[in-house]
């Protein structure tokens, strides 16, 4: 790595500089100085959900705005926005469940439809 403070090549786990002893270590980005934090980013989830409701027949776009934030988090966990990966992470959990919520709406709307076209199909055949 190179020193922020003179430009001195360094090598890469240095934690000062050889030149000027600038500190090299813990004065990184956020990124670099948390390599190991995770912020769930729920893409997979999503991915399942869309094809599930588009497999279902079910007009569900919901699932692609699942899929929109998910990609969000990534693009912006490596940006260094942390706060704004959070929230979108936040964000595309919420909207896994709200797919998951109206699918599962749709597929009981559709049950019930079912069974009352099969009570009147007995009514009709009487
Ligand atoms: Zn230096």
């Amino acid at each position: 790595m190179y020193c922020r403070n003179c430009g001195s090549l360094n090598i890469d786990n240095a934690w000062k500089c050889v030149n000027c002893g600038t500190i090299l270590q813990g004065t990184a980005s956020p990124v670099a100085a948390a390599p190991r934090m995770t912020i769930p980013s729920y893409l997979a989830q999503a991915i399942i959900l869309t094809i599930v409701s588009l497999w279902c027949c079910l007009p569900l776009p919901l699932g692609v705005v699942s899929i929109v934030y998910a990609a969000q988090v990534n693009s912006k966990f490596t940006a260094g926005d942390i706060a704004g990966a959070q929230q979108a992470s936040k964000n595309a959990k919420m909207w896994c469940w709200i797919t998951l919520g109206t699918g599962l709406l749709v597929v009981l709307v559709y049950i019930i439809l079912l069974a009352l076209g099969v009570l009147s199909n007995m009514h009709i055949g009487e």
